[in-house]
């Protein structure tokens, strides 16, 4: 497989001290990758900054001038989102790097593709920078291809975090089926299982501790049969690796070999249903350990390798309501 991969040095000068999304994140994963000898084997393409013209397709222009006003003071947005003076540059190179990367995949320069780039996106509603997140990286990416033609496409959301954004953006736009896993009760407090927008919506909200099990049978039950029955021509990925068990922010307990077991179905999906059309966005995930192993396991499922094993497999340990949840899920997913 042809796998582009989008990066951006600069991210580093998005910083504040003590905050968890930290360059070291992105940091981990390049050094994981180079040492693999994976970053190599990709077609790597520089990200260019979104225009206004793109980020206004899901932002409103009020949202671009709060960022902007506050990245010029290097103020927070709000408790959880800082800015810096370089920070409208780095988050407009993180929405243009997944722009990058869809062109490249939608034109066949790539047969699928991973963007590293920070900071993250799915928090950013239309109107609202929160949650560590400025501007809504993938739902830009997917409102571009929506612009470019392309009819249905699914985004897929595996944070430990809801991504309240991306559902506000298009939980009125059928084209768009969003499905999303993550623990519940927890940060953002959006979705619940009947939140279903224009019936494009589907969230499997997991209970704290849910581990693979749980984890993988929303994907298998619940994601894969919504994907054969929209019959996506793109796939975008949030990736999330906060549902980690190593992850300090996160509750899941998912391994590294579920969260590869995730991209591996993923892809297989997107092999079936879209020539293999899949582009995968990191989004959380502050652990650094996992966040590294956790991509080299997708970049190597993207390239068509067998996965290396993580060598310090975190334990599992099931839930116990996973029958009913994912029964509920299917039920109201009309499955
Ligand atoms: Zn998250």
């Amino acid at each position: 497989m042809r796998t582009a991969f989008v990066t951006d040095p600069s991210h580093v000068a998005h910083t504040a001290p003590g905050h968890p999304e930290r360059p070291e994140r992105l940091e981990a994963i390049i050094a994981q990758l180079e040492a693999r000898g994976l970053r190599q084997r990709m077609l790597e393409r520089a990200p260019r900054e979104a225009t206004d013209a793109e980020l206004l397709r899901v932002h409103r222009q009020s949202l671009l001038d709060a960022v902007a006003r506050a990245s010029e003071r290097g103020a927070w947005l709000d408790p959880d989102t800082y800015t810096t003076a370089e920070s409208v540059g780095i988050a407009r190179r993180a929405a243009g790097g997944l722009l990058v990367a869809v062109e490249a995949v939608r034109h066949g320069d790539a047969d699928n593709a991973f963007v590293a780039m920070r900071p993250p996106g799915h928090h950013a509603t239309p109107d609202r920078p929160m949650g560590f997140c400025l501007y809504n990286n993938v739902a830009v990416a997917a409102a571009a291809l929506l612009a470019d033609g392309v009819e249905r496409l699914a985004i897929l959301d595996w944070d430990v975090h809801h991504g309240n954004g991306t559902q506000d953006t298009f939980e009125a736009d059928p084209r768009v089926l969003y499905v999303s896993t993550h623990a519940a009760p927890f940060y953002p407090g959006s979705g619940a299982l009947e939140e279903r927008g224009a019936g494009n919506i589907v969230n499997v909200p997991l209970p704290h501790g849910a581990g693979d099990a749980a984890f993988l049978a929303a994907y298998e039950q619940v994601a894969l049969p919504l994907l054969e029955r929209h019959q996506p021509q793109f796939i975008l990925v949030s990736s999330g690796w906060d549902a980690h068990a190593r992850d300090p922010l996160g509750t899941l307990q998912v391994t590294t070999w579920g969260y590869t077991r995730a991209a591996t179905l993923a892809v297989e999906a997107a092999q079936q249903l879209c020539e293999g059309r899949i582009v995968v966005a990191l989004e959380g995930g502050y652990d650094t350990h996992a966040l590294a192993w956790c991509a080299s396991g997708l970049v190597e499922v993207l390239l068509g390798d067998a996965p290396t094993p993580d060598p310090e497999p975190a334990d599992m340990s099931p839930g116990d309501d996973l029958p009913s949840l994912i029964a509920s899920a299917r039920r109201l997913a009309g499955l």
